[in-house]
């Protein structure tokens, strides 16, 4: 597992996210990013969803209110019974699809129920604009689309919807609006249609345009934030994980390995003679060759959970999970040769001639914390030292059963 490699470097990452590029809130990043990045806004808008329910029940119950008010004048005609059935139906679902996203947090519930709540209070909202539509000259309302206007508003309400999508419904919302609403209204109310029809045209763009700028900044915010902690977690020379990210990721792969009686092995690298290396060849040849060795590394993580780190100067870590005392045993030797005849970078101070590496290893053991962990595996970098360099120790004398 490498730091979050998807991510282009921050100037790239700025020529990207660049403020007034057209399209931006619009593009998807690529399949892995975008579902991170839906993660990301849906855990965000925890609370303006709550908030977002709240003020639909106050909606519901306003609109109930003002039903009981005009029931007289509805009176009963074929659309009457039909639509007012509809009407609580959908009513019904998004009282429903509101429950469900209140309960759970997570974003499956919300991709399945939000996009069913936003199509229905459309549908609520359409209704109940026909219904009305019916009494406009005995009650001298006004037109009835203002409603509409809400909705409009509603969809590209920040809630985790994606913006895409929300384009999609309002677009949807507003032709169907002028197909319903063009069938229902009588002639004599022509003018007063198109007027009202083109009010909500303008609220619909400028609801679509707030959305828009705001899921622009989303974008742009997810972005920012990834490449800060990008930085955090990351080495610079060799872009493998930094000591601060491996003290993290190492807690966190133990705790795991003993919550589910698996195993991790620890193997610790820090290269031989390398201050001579520096001295003959200099600092910034040694530098190439951290990064020649971290590339080694690197390719030894192959499972998915596995991570590589520099932990400081010449000395690298890498975790593996759920290893064999087999498979750890040909990872190390793996490494050794691939530095030392793979590489095999010119070092005339070492009595190799070539660049080497020294490796110490172990396994979890149930009772372990980080630094004890840590410690046996210096502990038997340190006794490949002792013995000659360019080998590996591998301590496995407690290794738990599982390993
Ligand atoms: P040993 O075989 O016992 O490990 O000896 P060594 O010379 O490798 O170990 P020592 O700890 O004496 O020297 C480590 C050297 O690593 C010293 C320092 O110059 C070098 N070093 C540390 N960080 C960097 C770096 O970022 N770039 C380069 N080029 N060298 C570094
Ligand atoms: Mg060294
Ligand atoms: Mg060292």
């Amino acid at each position: 597992m490498q730091p979050h490699v998807v991510l282009p470097p921050v100037d790239e990452l700025s020529a990207e996210s660049a403020p007034l590029k057209w399209g931006f809130a619009l593009r998807h990043f690529t399949p892995e990013l975008e579902a991170e990045y839906r993660r990301f806004t849906y855990q965000s808008y925890q609370q303006t969803r709550r908030a977002a329910i709240v003020l639909l029940i106050i909606s519901i119950v306003a609109f109930m209110g003002f039903d009981l008010f005009l029931g007289q004048h509805i009176g009963n005609n074929a659309v009457t019974l039909p639509a007012m059935l509809l009407r609580l139906g959908a009513l019904l679902i998004i009282l429903f699809a509101a429950s469900r996203v209140l309960k759970s947090p997570d974003l499956a519930t919300g991709e399945r129920w939000i996009p069913l709540a936003l199509g229905s209070l459309s549908l609520v909202m359409l209704l109940t604009c026909v219904l009305y539509l019916q009494v406009l000259e005995q009650t001298h309302l006004p037109y009835g689309l203002e409603g509409m206007m809400l909705i409009q508003m509603a969809i590209f309400f920040p809630i985790g919807y994606s913006y895409r999508n929300s384009l999609y419904l309002g677009i949807a919302t507003l032709l169907l609006t002028y197909a319903a609403v063009a069938l229902a209204t009588a002639s004599a109310l022509y003018v007063q249609f198109h007027a009202s029809l083109a009010y909500l045209v303008v609220a619909s763009i400028a609801a679509g345009a707030a959305g828009y700028s705001h899921e622009h900044s989303m974008r742009t915010l997810f972005l920012a934030k990834r490449a800060l902690r990008n930085m955090a977690d990351t080495d610079g020379l060799t872009q493998l994980h930094n000591r601060r990210s491996f003290d993290l990721l190492l807690q966190r792969a133990l705790q795991e390995a003993q919550r589910e009686q698996k195993c991790i092995a620890l193997i610790m690298l820090d290269l031989d003679h390398f201050k001579a290396y520096n001295d003959l060849y200099g600092h910034p040849a040694g530098d190439v060759a951290l990064q020649r060795i971290a590339g080694v590394l690197a390719s030894n993580a192959r499972r998915g959970l596995d991570f590589a780190a520099r932990l400081g100067g010449e000395e690298f870590a890498l975790v593996l999970h759920n290893p064999d005392r087999t498979y750890l045993a040909s990872a190390c030797e793996n490494i050794r040769q691939q530095i030392h005849s793979g590489l095999a970078i010119e070092h005339l101070k070492n009595p190799a001639q070539v660049m080497t590496a020294s490796l110490g290893a172990c396994f979890n053991q149930a009772d372990d914390s980080p630094s004890s962990l840590y410690q046996r595996a210096d502990q038997a970098l340190y006794r490949a030292k002792a013995n000659g360099r360019n080998q590996v120790i591998i301590d496995d004398q407690k290794a738990p059963q599982a390993c």
